[in-house]
């Protein structure tokens, strides 16, 4: 029980904090809630929170294409571990040269983080999740170190590849049909929300990376949660609207029965206007 609440929180400073907070900029937050969020990411150590984000901005700038760093059509392998055990296709360090960065650095935790990246981990991660059970309720050393570290941070590491992977592959593309990213219910189960991936990459400022409300979407709990005691304000959402004309517009009609039929030819003609 320990283990999967630890793999909660880090997968909340990878979901509300690196991704949806420090990568999108889709929300903004308090010091105390970021200072939470650069602890949950030091749990999950997927990188410091300015590498993380230098690679998604990268996935998102130039998805589904070489420059894209874990570029899906070079197999679902490739897109869910692959690409970090190989060198980095030329084209990702040559075009993620015209990635804007300077927002990241001038936040100072997230300058204290890439600094600490390591020690932090370690504490985070390994250290504070062994310790607690061996320590409050007497659990064995062994026991502690492969079910609180090393199965946690695995569990942790597939959830956020499954994200570049099988929400890359499976599932319907009710927003764009004509890029890979899919709504993958397993994944966002899973990962707090972050399945919902054809809706991301069309809207990615939106911190609830969903139209669904809070479907399998615990990291938009969690945001609205920490909004409603004032940590977290600024919250951006696409405008209903906005997202029904991009069904209409571009989708593969998997998710065109909650429009009426008046309502989707008057979206198509305001579409197609001239
Ligand atoms: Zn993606
Ligand atoms: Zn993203």
């Amino acid at each position: 029980m320990e283990a999967f609440i630890c793999a909660s929180c880090g997968e909340l400073g990878i979901t509300a904090g690196s991704h949806r907070l420090w990568c999108h900029r889709s929300y903004k937050a308090k010091w105390p809630l970021r200072a939470l969020l650069c602890c949950f990411a030091s749990i999950a150590a997927q990188n410091d929170i300015y590498e993380w984000c230098r690679d998604h901005r990268a996935h998102h700038k130039f998805t589904d294409t070489d420059a894209d760093p874990h570029n899906i059509k070079r197999g679902f392998f490739f897109a869910h571990i692959g690409w970090l055990m190989c060198k980095k296709h030329p084209d990702v360090a040559k075009r993620g040269k015209s990635l804007y960065l300077g927002d990241l650095w001038a936040d100072p935790i997230v300058r204290f983080h890439r600094r600490l990246y390591v020690p932090m981990s370690l504490f985070f991660c390994y250290i504070l999740p062994i310790t607690i059970p061996v320590w409050y309720w007497g659990e064995s050393k062994w026991n502690s170190f492969f079910i609180a570290g090393v199965l946690k941070y695995c569990y942790n590491l597939n959830i956020t590849f499954l994200v570049n992977s099988a929400a890359h592959t499976f599932g319907s593309q009710p927003y764009n049909k004509y890029i890979m990213p899919r709504e993958n219910a397993f994944v966002s189960f899973l990962a707090h929300g972050e399945g919902w991936h054809n809706y991301h990459h069309v809207f990615p400022w939106d911190y609830s990376t969903s139209e669904l409300g809070y479907t399998l979407n615990f990291t938009k709990a969690f945001i609205d949660f920490m909004a409603w005691i004032g940590q977290a304000y600024d919250l951006k959402s696409a405008h209903p609207q906005m997202v029904k004309s991009r069904k209409v517009m571009t989708g593969d009609g998997s998710r065109m029965k909650q429009l009426g039929e008046k309502e989707q030819l008057f979206l198509c003609s305001q579409s197609y206007a001239p």
